[in-house]
């Protein structure tokens, strides 16, 4: 189908995208990023905005730099520059590893680090590791920049913190560097979205596991931290035994939802099992 007809915006940096935004008043207004998931939802005429801020002009949006002990990673940043991008291999591995699951090499070349998250599908691949990393939200809205934590951004299902006449900007992620990354997932054969996915970073000192961070794709409205397998691994010796003492723990504290795919039961043994393997092909095990 053909979208509604809206008036179309393309800025060229993100104060004019800020000021579209706020120039728009009363009547509805959609930003756009790569459009992957945009674009299928005006054609259905689910959304029928009036007035469309393209995203894809802003330069300053794009591309990974450092910033100290951190990644900043623009806001339109491709999945595909994300997976293969040298800085984010070394610091962020995890996120790295994550991004090259996404869809296919076309969504993957089009879609955007920033747009994934502020869609904040359940089964979107990358939220799982941005909070997993730890990492700090940059959003820019009429009053100026304010940085919200992963653990705060995901408010819902598809609902982040990002309000109304505000943009995702960057994400500063904190380097891992030389931590061990996996990133899991399950999925049906036709389409890349994950029934369940495990994020999982570790940091392995002399056969001990110093670190763990592990967070899970699709087991509740929005990525969880798998904080009770984090406590079981850190101290322990990088065994199996360790690992599936720790991976017992993976449905704590979560809410799978049933569809087509899975029922909660299935999902919670999806996460058991994807745990233990991510944790110990992230611990070296
Ligand atoms: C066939 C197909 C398969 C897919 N498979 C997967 C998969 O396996 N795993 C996965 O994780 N994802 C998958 N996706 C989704 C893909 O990751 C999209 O790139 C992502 O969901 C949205 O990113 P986008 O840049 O295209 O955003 P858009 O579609 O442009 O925007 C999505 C939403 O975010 C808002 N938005 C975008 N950027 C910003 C910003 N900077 N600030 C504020 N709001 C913003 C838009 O207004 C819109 O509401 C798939 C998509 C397709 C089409």
């Amino acid at each position: 189908m053909i979208p509604a007809a809206f008036d179309y915006a393309a800025p060229t940096t993100v104060d004019e995208a800020l000021q579209a935004l706020a120039g728009a008043g009363d009547r509805e207004v959609k930003v756009l990023g790569g459009g992957q998931s945009l674009l299928p939802v005006l054609r259905l005429r689910m959304a029928t905005p009036e007035l469309v801020v393209d995203l894809g002009r802003i330069p300053e949006l794009r591309g990974v730099s450092e910033d100290g002990d951190a990644l900043l990673i623009g806001a339109m940043t491709t999945h595909s520059t994300v997976n293969k991008d040298p800085l984010v291999r070394q610091h962020a591995a995890l996120l790295s590893l994550a991004a090259g699951t996404v869809a296919d090499e076309q969504v993957r070349h089009r879609g955007t680090f920033g747009g994934a998250l502020v869609h904040a599908d359940p089964a979107g691949d990358l939220g799982a590791p941005a909070l997993a990393l730890d990492a700090q939200m940059v959003i820019a809205g009429p009053g100026g920049r304010r940085t919200v934590a992963a653990s705060e951004f995901f408010v819902d299902l598809f609902t982040t913190a990002v309000g109304a006449g505000e943009l995702l900007v960057g994400v500063r992620v904190p380097k891992h560097t030389g931590w061990g990354a996996r990133y899991e997932k399950f999925n049906r054969t036709a389409q890349a979205w994950s029934i369940v996915g495990v994020a999982a970073t570790v940091r392995a000192e002399g056969g001990t596991i110093a670190e763990a961070k592990v967070a899970l794709t699709n087991m509740g409205l929005v990525p969880i931290r798998a904080s009770a397998v984090e406590r079981a691994l850190v101290g322990q010796p990088a065994t199996a035994e360790t690992i599936r003492a720790a991976e017992a723990h993976a449905a704590e504290g979560t809410s799978p939802m049933a569809d087509s795919n899975a029922d909660e039961d299935y999902r919670r043994h999806l996460a058991t099992v994807l745990t233990g393997r991510a944790v110990a092909a992230a611990a070296g095990v």
